[in-house]
């Protein structure tokens, strides 16, 4: 399987490593024609703004009918652009999530930390290591940088991963979004999610 990461700002490298490790042929992506030849898309933290400024009228559109199709996994600002309401402030977003997030919403003194959340990994597609004692979750390191915070979650969404009360992991349909950067971790899991609902995606496409 062939997966994009959107390059055109933040910090793609190391989601390109992190999908290389695990086996996956990956794609930088950087204009929009290339969207056409991958079988999913991470978008990667950053700024959101600065990813809607970057990708222009054209590319938005481009990007919004991707979403629609194929899996996308966005990490921190990638979440911000996946869902359907931005707030703090108002920004326009793809609406691939019904969710409701809330950008730079740690106080300044969180404003970047470690944390450890819990991961469902018996909630995600494929079997993920997933086994008895995860119904409960198991711990998660979580990187937060100038993290956004979901602060609605809609019809058919599912939490992956809290952190608190937080939910920092969600899936609806093909779409993930983690509020952290799973890509700075050495704990591979979100990843690995991620690559199984490519995969089931792929098989389903097949057997269609
Ligand atoms: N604060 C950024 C934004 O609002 C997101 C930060 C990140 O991606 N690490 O877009």
């Amino acid at each position: 399987m062939t997966i994009g990461v959107l390059a055109l700002q933040g910090d793609f490298d190391a989601h390109r490593r992190r999908l290389e490790e695990l086996g996956a042929q990956v794609v930088l992506v950087r204009k929009p024609d290339q969207l056409d030849q991958i079988d999913a898309l991470i978008i990667p933290g950053g700024e959101s703004g600065t990813f809607l400024k970057l990708l222009g009228e054209a590319g938005f559109e481009k990007l919004k009918q991707f979403v629609k199709m194929k899996p996308t996994f966005g990490t921190c600002a990638g979440a911000i652009l996946l869902a359907a309401e931005v707030e703090n402030p108002k920004q326009t977003g793809l609406g691939a999530l019904n969710i409701r997030i809330r950008r730079n919403a740690y106080g300044r003194q969180i404003d970047s930390s470690i944390r450890e959340g819990k991961f469902f990994a018996d909630r995600c597609v494929g079997d993920n290591g997933a086994q008895g004692a995860e119904q409960h979750g198991s711990p998660l390191e979580m990187v937060f940088i100038r993290a956004p915070r979901i602060v609605d979650v809609g019809k058919n969404v599912e939490i992956l991963a809290t952190e608190g009360n937080d939910p920092v992991v969600v899936r609806q349909g093909k779409t993930m979004a983690a509020t952290f950067h799973p890509e700075l971790s050495e704990d591979t899991r979100v990843h690995r999610a991620f690559l199984d609902l490519v995969h089931n995606d792929l098989v389903e496409k097949g057997a269609g």
